[in-house]
């Protein structure tokens, strides 16, 4: 399995950080984890092959996450020849048929007949759903917005989870344990705290409880990098942290 961080940034502008997005290769599954604006440039800055993308997972709604979704869409009917024939699967909670037909409002019907057979598949908390090649994806619950889930991915003995954006959850920490690599929300220093996104501190406590062989940390909002933040996860989480960066990658060998 291949995770890359292909955007680290948030809401706010960053230099060398566009927004969310992320992409998990394992076998024949190519799943795009969020797609906020500036991932498919990213996808063409780090030469990632996204014609060969076979499914997108939205965590939940907030613009920084989704609104690369119509670009991508146009893309593999418009940006490549010959245009997309292979399915695509998108997944995401409850109200993602409805975000893709706002979309289709705004952008036109043919934005989901694209001439690439599209289906969209809502998630209930909990389902576990095969990717294909032996790759299963589960959501569970998150507290941020009404709708957000984090993911885990699985193949191989293998896992990945990417928390999306969230707030402090012990649930999270629970579910996650034993994860190979853990990417998680980083937001906003300790002085910035709310209840729906995390500080360093709250994501050192959230690797301690899932003790990860690797805590990603990501969605950084420019007042969080000005402090200290491995020194704040370093003190509740002894295990390896990294800062992902846009195009970081992590190959995991399968057991
Ligand atoms: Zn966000
Ligand atoms: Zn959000």
């Amino acid at each position: 399995m291949r995770l890359t961080t292909l955007g680290t940034g948030t809401a706010a502008p960053s230099r060398g950080r566009v927004q969310s997005g992320h992409l998990v290769s394992a076998g024949a599954v190519h799943l795009l984890m969020d797609c906020g604006s500036g991932i498919t440039t990213r996808l063409a800055d780090l030469g990632v092959a996204w014609q060969t993308i076979t499914h997108l997972a939205l965590t939940h709604f907030h613009a920084d996450h989704v609104v690369d979704v119509p670009t991508l869409l146009y893309a593999w009917r418009y940006g490549q020849l010959p245009p997309r024939s292979e399915p695509l699967q998108i997944i995401g909670p409850q109200g993602t048929l409805r975000l893709l037909s706002a979309f289709a409002g705004v952008f036109g019907d043919g934005l989901l007949s694209l001439g690439f057979a599209i289906s969209v598949q809502e998630l209930l908390p909990g389902a576990d759903v095969p990717l294909g090649d032996d790759v299963r994806l589960r959501s569970l619950k998150v507290p941020h917005t009404d709708e957000s889930v984090a993911y885990s991915v699985e193949r191989g003995g293998r896992r990945i989870v990417y928390t999306g954006d969230t707030g402090p959850s012990d649930e999270l920490g629970r579910w996650a344990a034993g994860c190979d690599v853990l990417l998680a929300e980083c937001s906003l220093p300790e002085s910035m705290a709310i209840a729906t996104h995390l500080t360093p501190a709250q994501c050192g406590a959230l690797g301690a409880a899932a003790r990860p062989d690797v805590l990603a940390l990501t969605h950084f909002y420019p007042p969080v990098e000005a402090v200290d933040i491995l020194g704040e996860v370093g003190a509740q989480f002894g295990g390896t942290v990294a800062l992902a960066t846009d195009g970081w990658t992590l190959d995991l060998e399968e057991r």
